[in-house]
């Protein structure tokens, strides 16, 4: 039996072992490339709290904080391009880059956490001499038939066939409902006063599961009532006034003040959307709602948006265009380790050698090479564990980048500089930026949630209780699921319930009654305190609560748990409810984000906050146009 200390460093599992050289290599090497990673660096394997992992964010802290450093000269050559984030922005931006000014085009990354990626980041476990994979924070490619040709284009050089993907993996998202399990919504005892998991939530009609939910008659009546309803809440607004009200009021609003219902029955929606938005129904507009499917509004005298609006806006929209518009062609694509893949491949292409194999299936399972990543030799290196603090022109117009590692202050040069990280660190690094901008970068504040993956040896338990994944509103983590079954070459997820699995599990900071953007401010600290102990805590207790009367036992199932904590997870997307209406349904040139996004000299910047949009195609659109901005010099 493996105790639950065990787990913290992730003893409890085998892990793959790395290349082996001399120590007289390793020396020779060292001398020609000091900042080369030693050959046994696999960061995916680290369990614990990864994501904004301990030592990724300290330097940063201590800038906000007034810190200065006194900065010696990395001795690299001057580099035509350096790109300060290595997430798939900042790897797009490296690989346009490179493209546009060929192989020989000197490139370095600079990127503050132990692996790169961004949010895309990979975590990997090994049991009994097999791999089981899970993304460590960005999940699907979103709606890819709304992808760009840009992004979609990037995607498809790098390999990434669709055709041949969903030739495998079209019945990635069904497979668990075509073997009988279903949705399900656990009401916990310190919400609801009783425990019960009600099986079929979400899939069977409302009136057939809301009846064994530990609910109030009144809650129970109203929300069938808002489910069934036909009538028009708002009958003295026509059509166009009827979208305007909604645009303006939450669903909360809506479904207590309008539609009459007892407070409770929002309860049972605030969970729902916290994948997207991390916050509850308070601070999501009714009209999202109405668009994405909830209940109420069936009997409403309500206008559509314009065919054209949002046509050319990246990613699924997340209720600001009418889910079926939003979401038209093929359906999302879930590797096995998120969009990590994403992330490989591009350092496939940029670090010749890095990332063995040459399709989207071997590098699922490749074994990234980390010690190649930042050798003199290579055109584009990627330099982790360090910390963008400064980022300036010289007066011969080149631009100086100093970086944090390990406590020690260096800085490179180079002929131009993409700022892929964060909108909210750039004021701090980048003095130059007018004030103006500087407020404009400020202005979104990214949200904090964490994605937890929990490997068991089986999911016998999920069978029994008949579910694939279960929403539970007020709990710690208010979604738990089975990580969809997938088949990418010789990589495939357990199709038996007695293999074991990774169980995908997502928690979110908000706090409900202040502004979206002052809820992810508090939830950011909150996330910021929360230790691996309460995360384990939690995972153990809501488990066993949940799937103990079906057997689980986390003693004995439990084979490695790894939590990505995102502080700064998803890019501010613009919510009418407190941002003007413009900013959330145009593409005007005042929005913040715009603004902000301005070439300094020969800094540009890239980032899905660039875009406002808490997406993929977005991170790689802002980096094709930032490379764009560099022009040819
Ligand atoms: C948990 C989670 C799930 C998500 N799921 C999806 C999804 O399913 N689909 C989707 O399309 N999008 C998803 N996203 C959104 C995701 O942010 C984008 O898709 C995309 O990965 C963003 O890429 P980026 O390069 O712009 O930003 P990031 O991935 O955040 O990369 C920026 C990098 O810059 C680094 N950095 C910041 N400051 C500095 C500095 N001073 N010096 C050096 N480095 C610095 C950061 O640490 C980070 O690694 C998800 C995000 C999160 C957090």
């Amino acid at each position: 039996m493996i105790s639950r200390r065990d787990f913290l460093n992730g003893c409890a599992l085998s892990v793959a072992a790395g290349s082996a050289i001399s120590p007289l290599e390793a020396l020779a090497q060292g001398a020609l490339n000091p900042y080369a990673l030693p050959a046994d660096y696999y960061p995916p394997t680290r369990q614990g709290l990864r994501g904004s992992h301990d030592g990724s964010f300290e330097a940063a802290h201590e800038l906000q904080d007034g810190r200065k450093w006194n900065a010696v000269d990395a001795g690299d050559p001057v580099y035509d391009l350096v790109v300060v984030g290595g997430g798939i922005s900042g790897l797009a931006a490296a690989y346009f880059y490179r493209k546009q000014h060929g192989p020989g085009a000197r490139i370095l990354v600079i990127e503050n956490h132990d692996d790169f990626g961004g949010h895309a980041k990979r975590n990997e476990f090994w049991h009994d001499d097999r791999m089981y994979l899970v993304n460590g924070g960005t999940l699907n490619v979103e709606a890819p038939s709304q992808y760009s040709t840009i992004s979609a284009g990037l995607l498809w050089e790098l390999g990434i066939d669709r055709t041949r993907y969903f030739e495998k993996n079209r019945g990635m998202f069904s497979n668990y409902r075509d073997m009988g399990l279903k949705s399900s919504m656990f009401f916990d005892r310190e919400t609801f006063g009783t425990d019960k998991l009600v099986v079929g939530w979400g899939d069977l009609p409302i009136r057939e599961t809301v009846r064994h939910a530990p609910l109030d008659e009144q809650v129970k009546r109203d929300t069938v009532r808002l489910y069934e309803s036909k009538e028009n809440y708002l009958p003295d607004l026509d059509a166009a006034m009827t979208r305007k009200r909604l645009t303006h009021m939450s669903y909360r609003d809506y479904v207590v003040n309008v539609a009459r219902c007892h407070p409770g029955v929002v309860q049972l929606f605030d969970a729902d959307l916290m994948g997207w938005f991390v916050t509850g129904m308070d601070a999501i507009p009714a009209i999202y709602c109405r668009e994405l499917g909830y209940p109420g509004f069936d009997g409403l005298n309500l206008e559509e948006i314009s065919t054209d609006q949002l046509a050319n806006e990246p990613g699924g929209q997340h209720g600001r265009e009418n889910q079926e518009r939003a979401l038209e062609g093929d359906p999302d694509m879930y590797f096995p380790d998120g969009n990590a893949t994403i992330a490989r491949l591009l350092v496939r292409s940029l670090v010749p050698g890095s990332v063995p194999g040459s399709s989207m299936e071997d590098v699922i399972t490749s074994r990234v090479d980390y010690s190649m990543l930042d050798r003199e030799e290579r055109g584009a290196r990627i330099r982790l564990n360090s910390t963008a603090v400064n980022v300036a022109h010289t007066k011969n117009g080149q631009v100086q980048t100093t970086y944090v590692s390990d406590g020690k202050a260096m800085y490179v040069r180079s002929k131009g500089a993409v700022l892929a990280c964060w909108n909210g660190i750039i004021p701090y690094i980048c003095h130059e930026i007018p004030q103006a901008q500087k407020d404009a970068l400020l202005f979104g504040v990214k949200s904090p949630l964490a994605y937890t993956g929990v490997l068991v040896s089986n999911w016998q338990s999920f069978m029994d209780a008949g579910i694939s994944r279960v929403t539970v509103p007020g709990g710690f983590h208010a979604s738990i699921g089975l990580q969809p079954m997938l088949e990418m070459g010789s990589y495939r997820t357990a199709r038996s319930p007695d293999q074991p699995i990774v169980i995908r599990m997502g928690s979110y900071f908000a706090e409900p009654g202040l502004s979206r953007r002052d809820q992810h401010r508090v939830g950011q600290r909150k996330l910021l305190a929360t230790t691996f102990d309460t995360f384990e805590h939690h995972i153990r207790d809501q488990l066993t609560r949940i799937l103990g009367p079906t057997g689980f036992d986390d003693e004995r199932d439990i084979l490695g748990i790894t939590v990505n904590r995102w502080p700064h997870g998803y890019a501010y997307s613009y919510n009418p409810l407190y941002d003007p209406e413009e900013w959330a349904y145009t593409t005007t040139a005042d929005r913040p984000a715009v603004v902000g996004r301005q070439r300094i000299g020969r800094i540009t910047i890239a980032n899905s906050d660039a875009a406002a949009s808490p997406h993929t195609d977005a991170a790689i659109n802002e980096a094709y146009r930032a490379v764009a901005e560099l022009g040819n010099g």
